[in-house]
């Protein structure tokens, strides 16, 4: 067997060189990282739920419309995913504020936003993913103004169909970031949705307790983020023949008290 080619590294992914030209394997880790990764740990099979949450998000959106890098899930950690140059933008749509936009304008941690903002970050580890103004983008050439369009109806697009598809489920989808990658046809360029969708990058409340059912469980020391991550999954119908039987319910009374004593988070 002939050892296949890593091409990059990051915090909860690893990509290798796919069997055919212009494809890549997209392999999910446990590793979690958090403020810039300055926080890192791991959650126990983070990287198979997330694969497949992500597989099953990704297989809606291509259903509506949405271009995606997605072709198939391979196995249980690894799905084959089309090449793409990524846009060196981080999207982030909001419903409902939470994470640093209270931190920056002092808003309430869940207050409704009176309309969905989108917001855009510098892909830049070493200056800590900055928030950029569109300006920004067109000034320094990261995509240009056509390409911008397009994000941002996706974004929006993707922002109405997810909302929907949680609130089927009881889960509030307060916040997440998207990425998106170029690919070339010609003389032409088109962009389409990459990286993952998971509760890695996405805020998800419990729309009936309020519980968190994301990577903030980590980032603030919650506890319950392999429960919260299966939930979400469970809740989604991608658990079956696991553990979804009748009678299963989430329980993370253990953790309740912590949860509710955590008004205020820890300062980046
Ligand atoms: N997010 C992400 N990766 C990042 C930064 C943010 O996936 O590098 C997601 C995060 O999980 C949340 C949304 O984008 O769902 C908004 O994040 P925020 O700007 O509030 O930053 P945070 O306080 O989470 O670092």
């Amino acid at each position: 067997m002939t050892r296949r080619r890593q091409i990059y590294e990051g915090k909860a992914k690893i990509l290798y060189e796919g069997p055919e030209p212009g494809t890549i394997i997209q392999y999910f880790k446990d590793d979690a990282t958090a403020f810039n990764a300055e926080k890192k740990g791991t959650i126990n099979g983070k990287g198979v739920i997330n694969n497949r949450i992500s597989e099953h998000v990704f297989s809606r959106l291509s259903h509506i419309g949405i271009p995606t890098h997605f072709i198939r899930r391979l196995n249980m950690r690894e799905q084959l995913v089309r090449q793409c140059e990524i846009v060196p933008i981080e999207v982030v749509v909001r419903n409902v504020a939470a994470g640093s936009i209270t931190k920056r304008l002092g808003i309430e941690e869940g207050e409704q936003l009176p309309h969905t903002l989108i917001e855009y970050y510098y892909k830049d580890d070493a200056l800590g993913d900055p928030l950029i103004a569109e300006e920004h983008i067109a000034c320094f050439g990261w995509a240009s103004n056509e390409e911008m369009q397009d994000i941002s109806s996706m974004a929006i697009r993707i922002n109405d169909f997810m909302c929907g598809m949680f609130a089927a489920i009881d889960v509030r989808l307060v916040d997440f970031k998207l990425e998106f990658g170029r690919i070339y046809d010609g003389d032409f360029s088109r962009v389409i949705l990459a990286d993952e969708i998971s509760p890695d990058g996405c805020r998800l409340w419990d729309m009936n307790t309020g519980e968190k059912l994301d990577k903030d469980r980590f980032r603030r020391d919650l506890g319950g983020e392999e429960e919260a991550y299966r939930e979400v999954a469970r809740r989604l119908g991608l658990l079956q023949g696991e553990d979804n039987g009748p009678g299963e319910v989430l329980d993370l009374s253990s953790h309740r008290n912590k949860l509710r004593g955590s008004a205020n988070p820890p300062k980046k």
